[in-house]
């Protein structure tokens, strides 16, 4: 299947031998003449080359954003929010193709990338496209003769760099509230997924003028750093994990800019008792959601990748949610059916690995998964993982530890105070959620009440954002 894929894309014409950087509206070869190979998790084979930038590239980048600024940010807010739901229906009438060359770069089943991730990406766009027509300024009154007004300005160029585990949406979340606030952008997309954005990029070349979105691949630890360092972006806006936020908090305090911080975590699921009083469709929900920390093969910021389970209920419990975890259909995840795709990458499959005898050795029970899928015939050489449970405890590491993976560890509890107390028990604070019949009190962050395993509440909360906590970041999420 990933082939005929790949003829699908390369037939569109955006799958080119390779991808130079979108500087300016144009496709400019590296600085340096330097490629990297992107690789498909699905089977390990070359999708396409791209640049391997350095700061001489990021800099070329920053050269056009600068230039196109002010012509960008005194665009009526009319024009620009024309101009980004332009973007929008382009994406639209492409949505097959970006969804195509998302799972073939991501892993991520098909069904998601055409059911969420793009449609998803393409409703920020026409949100924050609706968000700027409707902005308005303040005025307060400091005395009787003296008054201020309040004025929103863009802030001018920014730096945003993404992760690997949504390419697009994250993209998204990212490029559309810039852009609508009349800011110009220099984006990095992560090493091993670059695929969609440098597509959304050549899609866009004829709605953004030249300079507004610009887009520099290559390693973090060279483009990145070029980018969150630079003296001339007026913010940074980071989404990946604690340690490299930490890291770019520290490049943007050498320029006193501002940050978005978008970071791990390690989130619970408590299910109290009284979600089995009857084998109801409550049940079957909470079941569902049980099974989440295997959506998007866990590589999500928000994964429930803890589970509480009250005591009293516990046996049965489990009895009936492993048989669930059983159902997750891992497979291509080109084909329709498949609800779990690949690893997005080699090494992450490796970590994933690592975590999975972590849990062994410290003593959690394995009761489900805990190896690789081997799924033979062209996905022999796949990054494919059976969806794991372990049960063991709240002070264990694969219960401290952002794991990015399929892989739940459950633990139990006697009574509410108790399962907060758990639930807590974490240096992350992204989302709780708590399944019971009845709304009591929140963790840090949202409690989802009932039944919260709806894939575009999760994906999207664009006018319900939370407040990051804790390592999980600073600012809001999305
Ligand atoms: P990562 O931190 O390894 O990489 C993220 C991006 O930063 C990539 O583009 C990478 O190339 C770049 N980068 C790496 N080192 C850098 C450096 N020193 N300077 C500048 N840039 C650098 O994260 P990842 O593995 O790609 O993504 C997974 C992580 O993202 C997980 O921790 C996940 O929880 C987090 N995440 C958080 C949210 C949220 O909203 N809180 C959403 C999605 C993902």
């Amino acid at each position: 299947m990933s082939q005929h894929a790949i003829d699908i894309v390369r037939s569109k014409g955006r799958l080119p031998a390779r991808y130079g950087n979108f500087i300016g509206g144009n496709w400019v070869a590296p600085a340096d003449g330097e490629y990297f190979t992107d690789y498909s998790p699905i089977n390990g084979e070359r999708l396409v080359d791209v640049a391997k930038s350095t700061a001489q590239d990021v800099e070329m980048a920053l050269d056009a954003a600068h230039t196109a600024r002010d012509g960008w940010a005194c665009m009526a807010p009319a024009e620009r929010s024309r101009l980004l739901n332009k973007v929008a229906d382009r994406m639209e009438e492409n949505l097959e193709l970006l969804a195509l060359a998302e799972t073939l770069d991501n892993g991520k089943p098909i069904r998601e990338t055409k059911a969420a991730d793009v449609p998803l990406a393409i409703d920020h766009f026409r949100y924050f496209a609706g968000c700027i027509r409707a902005e308005e300024g303040a005025i307060s009154t400091i005395d009787n003769d003296t008054i201020a007004y309040h004025f929103k300005e863009p802030l001018g160029v920014v730096g945003q760099i993404i992760p690997w585990n949504f390419p697009l949406l994250m993209a998204a979340w990212k490029i559309a509230p810039a852009l609508a606030a009349g800011n110009c952008t220099v984006i990095k997309p992560a090493s091993n997924t670059p695929l969609s954005l440098l597509i959304l990029a050549g899609l866009t070349a004829d709605i953004l003028p030249p300079g507004v979105l610009n887009v520099v691949t290559g390693p973090g630890g060279s483009v990145g750093q070029a980018i969150a360092a630079n003296p001339r972006i007026a913010k940074v806006s980071f989404t990946g994990e604690t340690t490299t936020g930490k890291q770019i908090m520290r490049y943007a305090a050498e320029h006193l800019i501002p940050q978005t911080m978008e970071l791990g975590g390690k989130s619970p699921n408590i299910f109290m008792a009284d979600v089995m009083e009857a084998d109801d469709n409550f049940f079957d929900k909470a079941l569902e959601g049980f099974a989440l920390f295997a959506f998007n093969k866990g590589e999500v910021c928000t994964c429930p990748s803890r589970a509480l389970i009250q005591e009293s209920i516990f046996d049965k419990f489990m009895e009936r949610a492993v048989a669930r975890v059983a159902k997750i259909r891992v497979g291509d995840p080109l084909d329709l059916t498949t609800q779990m795709g690949a690893q997005a990458s080699g090494e992450q499959l490796k970590k994933i690995l690592g975590y999975i005898e972590i849990g062994k050795q410290e003593g959690a029970e394995c009761v489900t998964g805990g190896a690789r899928a081997n799924l033979g015939g062209d996905l022999e050489k796949g990054f494919f993982l059976k969806p794991t449970v372990f049960v063991g405890n709240n002070k264990m590491r694969i219960f401290q530890e952002e794991i990015f993976g399929p892989v739940l560890s459950v633990t139990t509890f006697k009574t509410i105070e108790d399962a907060i107390r758990i639930g807590n028990d974490t240096v992350y604070g992204l989302w709780g959620r708590r399944l019971v019949a009845q709304w009591h009190q929140c963790l840090s962050g949202w409690t989802w009440y009932p039944g919260w395993a709806r894939m575009d509440e999760l994906l999207s909360r664009l006018s319900s954002p939370c407040r990051l906590r804790r390592l999980q970041g600073i600012g809001f999420w999305p």
